[in-house]
């Protein structure tokens, strides 16, 4: 059996960065990762362009019972530690409206100069080492795959991912060895994931972008508002918008089984009602034909789709189906289509500062296994880099 000062499950963005910082502390490190590769996930990020950081970090990106325990990280190694862990390495980034990514805009670079310094560091990687049980003994923490294999550590970080894109390696499946040393599990549901809805509305418009600004609404209170790109497809809607507005709505419908959940889009959000009003007002005067009612303020397509509405030349109904659409909402895609997992390893259950199980000591959590998600906009990997950072310096100590 190979013994490891620690040993790291997950080879993802946390289990990378966390072996790092753990091994410049001088102790002996392995990576456990169960895919033939480390970090598939950072490759697929910011649709491969990898958004690694947000200039505007900070723990009010945050689901709110999470804020205490990442403020407690982010004070050890936040924004700046992140920036400069990255430009020490070699990577030159740059940032478009606070997002950060490699100025090479390639996610490849930047697992390439992480690889770099595993190598450097001659750290030890055990590639297609699937966990298949972790034990705790005198001796430490055994690690046995799947094949039987068995790795020992004197402390453990876990660092295996949420549920979301499990082709990807992170599949939910490690969340059983945290359950085992008595850690309660947040059930996790897909956010940053398209949104299903049965209107006639979505599958004539499949395949239409535009712009709009919508709000999600749970039991009639409006809940989240985002601006970006909405697209119609055959299932309901997704695009930037939608992926922005979805935790609220994916945890309301997948973990409260809420039934009450609407989407408000305002299809015009460069007018407001009035001036739409006055508008269809002039239109309506010139004899504007029903399919041509919103020519240049909407796609063409949209003339034909909300005929039945436009018939009606009236000019208040038109603003208003415009400006407030409402989208009874289903449900939502599944984890093939999530960026992030909200829920997992109950935060409370785990030290503020140093990541470490309160149940076990020599334990450690890293990444988006914890119950801790952030917007879309690099803060789901800065999470990531910074609790990695901080759970591999304190295993090291351990
Ligand atoms: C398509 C996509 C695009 C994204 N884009 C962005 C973006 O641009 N910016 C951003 O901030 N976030 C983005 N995210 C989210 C971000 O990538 C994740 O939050 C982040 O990678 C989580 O890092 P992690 O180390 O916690 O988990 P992961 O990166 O999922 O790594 C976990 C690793 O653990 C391994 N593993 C799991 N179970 C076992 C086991 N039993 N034994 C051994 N190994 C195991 C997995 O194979 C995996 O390699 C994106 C996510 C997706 C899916």
């Amino acid at each position: 059996m190979q013994k490891f000062s620690t040993v790291i499950v997950g080879g993802g963005a946390s289990g990378i960065i966390a072996a790092i910082s753990a091994k410049r502390k001088g102790i002996s490190v392995v990576i456990c990762e169960r895919m033939g590769q480390v970090g598939k996930k950072i490759l697929a990020s910011g649709n491969g362009r990898c958004n690694l950081s947000n200039d505007k970090l900070d723990e009010s990106c945050y689901n709110q019972s999470a804020r205490p325990l990442v403020k407690s990280v982010f004070n050890r190694f936040g924004r700046d530690g992140i920036k400069n862990f990255f430009y020490e390495l070699g990577i030159k980034l740059h940032s478009e409206e606070g997002r950060i990514f490699p100025a090479t805009n390639q996610s490849s670079s930047v697992l390439k100069i992480l690889e770099i310094e595993l190598k450097r560091l001659a750290i030890s990687i055990e590639l297609n080492f699937d966990a298949a049980d972790i034990s705790y003994t005198r001796d430490g923490f055994v690690v046995t795959s799947k094949s039987n294999k068995k790795i020992i550590g004197r402390s453990l970080i876990f660092a295996c991912g949420g549920k979301s894109y499990p082709a990807l390696g992170s599949d939910g499946s490690a969340y059983k060895f945290a359950k085992n040393f008595g850690h309660k599990i947040i059930e996790p549901v897909p956010v940053a994931v398209p949104i299903v809805i049965k209107d006639p509305l979505c599958h004539i418009l499949q395949g239409q972008k535009i712009f709009a600004k919508v709000k999600s609404i749970i039991s009639g209170v409006v809940i989240g508002e985002a601006a970006g790109d909405i697209l119609f497809t055959k299932y309901g809607l997704s695009g930037t918008s939608i992926l922005d507005i979805s935790e609220e709505i994916s945890v309301a419908v997948n973990r409260f089984n809420k039934k009450d959940i609407a989407v408000a889009v305002d299809m015009a959000p460069f007018m407001t009602t009035k001036e739409l009003e006055d508008e269809l007002a002039k239109r309506i005067k010139k004899n504007f034909s029903t399919e041509d009612l919103l020519v240049g303020i909407l796609p063409n397509k949209f003339g034909i789709a909300m005929k039945d509405l436009l018939k009606t030349k009236d000019k208040i109904a038109i603003a208003g189906g415009v400006k407030d659409r409402r989208f009874k909402v289903l449900g939502t895609r599944g984890w093939n289509e999530a960026e992030f997992t909200s829920g997992g390893i109950e935060v409370n259950q785990v030290r503020e500062g140093t990541l470490e199980s309160k149940l076990r000591k020599g334990l450690y959590f890293a990444g988006e296994i914890l119950d801790v998600n952030g917007r879309r906009g690099g803060y789901n990997l800065a999470w990531a880099w910074a609790s990695g950072f901080v759970a591999g310096e304190e295993a090291a100590n351990a």
